[in-house]
């Protein structure tokens, strides 16, 4: 079986750095909010060429600090609006329902899968404050256009970048295009930890203060609160790992490029949709994800083959339970894209045996 993604043999490359990396920090006895996270942060700021960097628990609370941080500066409140993507994980609407705030879904473009800027104007209201851009799968959204309605209508603008470490439009890298962004080190992410992690990125000092306080119980200063805050802080071990991990993390983009480019030139079955490339060092191939009209169809057929699929996703966030009340929308981009995606295998560790495997089975695929 060729699997979607081997993690084992993703982080067996890096074996030895990390064994030191756990026992320099076994060996501290110092576990929590130390020198690790300390470097980890200067570094991650430094390649998404940010000011601040801010670990925490995971991407959801990343995503989930930024608004509760513009709360209690006051530029958000209970019931405003933010702009988001239909199509995205729900991680990204969870973080601003989760404020108290409302989600505003907005359709994307079928051909990048990021949200359609277009339709963005007629979905601003009076009660509208942010918009989240989502770097779906890897891909950079449009931020030129967001950022200019942004800036015309005075709105914040977030990026979800939990998908898109070390992605860039003209040399400028994701995290660094707005007010604040969000990153997951989930180890299926380009940057894995090996458990979870995430980290705020912005070059705002206040919002990085007001965060950084959020995250550790609303404290700057031990037993000082200034803050009803939450305890949600990148650990001393992830951070050591994933400052091994972030050595490779460009080498192991060009890799997945690499397999990328192989799908594109020579995946040429008319069954298949293969994603679109304006100018391709701007994806990171987070996923490689084509449309079929059948899907099950396709995915059994591959599974036969042994060649292992995921589908990102499978139910759209207005379809979900959790969001009866949006369950009426009416969405068709979203919904179409929903019911046909499918994720090929992609990683740095795919050979290119598996990956002329891979092609050959998918070119003979009949639909
Ligand atoms: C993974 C992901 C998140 C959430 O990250 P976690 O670390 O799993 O909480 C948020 N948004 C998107 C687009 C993601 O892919």
């Amino acid at each position: 079986m060729i699997k979607f993604l081997d993690l084992q043999k993703i982080n067996a490359q890096y074996t030895i750095e990390l064994q030191n990396a756990f026992s320099r920090v076994l060996n501290s006895g110092w576990y929590i909010q130390g020198e690790e996270v300390f470097q980890f942060e200067q570094k991650f700021a430094h390649y998404c060429g940010t000011k601040h960097c801010i670990g925490v628990a995971n991407g959801l609370d990343a995503l989930i600090l930024i608004i509760r941080a513009y709360k209690e500066l006051g530029v958000m409140t209970d019931g405003d609006e933010i702009i988001v993507p239909a199509n995205t994980y729900i991680a990204s609407i969870l973080a601003i329902s989760a404020n108290g705030l409302i989600p505003v879904l907005v359709e994307p473009d079928l051909s990048s899968y990021n949200i359609d800027p277009s339709l963005i104007e007629k979905k601003i209201t009076p009660k509208t404050r942010a918009i989240m851009a989502v770097h779906l799968y890897g891909n950079m959204a449009d931020m030129l256009s967001i950022n200019s309605i942004a800036s015309k209508y005075n709105l914040k603008v977030i990026e979800d970048a939990a998908q898109a470490h070390g992605a860039e439009i003209g040399g400028k890298k994701a995290g660094s295009w707005s007010s604040a962004s969000g990153f997951s080190f989930y180890p299926g992410k380009n940057l894995g930890a090996l458990g979870d992690g995430g980290a705020v990125t912005t070059d705002d000092d206040e919002l990085n203060s007001v965060i950084r306080s959020l995250g550790n119980y609303g404290s700057h200063q031990k037993y000082h609160n200034d803050f009803q805050g939450i305890n949600s802080r990148l650990d001393e071990l992830q951070a050591a790992l994933l400052s091994v991990k972030l050595k490779f993390l460009d080498q192991e983009i060009a890799a997945r490029r690499n397999v990328a480019n192989q799908y594109l030139m020579r995946i040429n079955n008319p069954e298949i949709i293969l994603p679109k490339l304006d100018k391709d060092e701007h994806h990171v191939w987070h996923l490689f994800v084509v449309r079929v009209n059948e899907r099950l169809n396709f995915q059994r057929y591959l599974s036969t083959n042994k060649i292992q699929t995921v589908v990102h996703y499978p139910i759209p966030p207005h379809k979900q339970k959790a969001y009866s009340s949006l369950n009426t929308l009416n969405l068709p981009i979203t919904e179409k894209i929903h019911q046909q995606v499918v994720s090929l295998p992609i990683s740095p560790v795919l050979t290119n045996e598996e990956v002329d495997t891979i092609i050959d089975i998918v070119n003979k695929y009949e639909g």
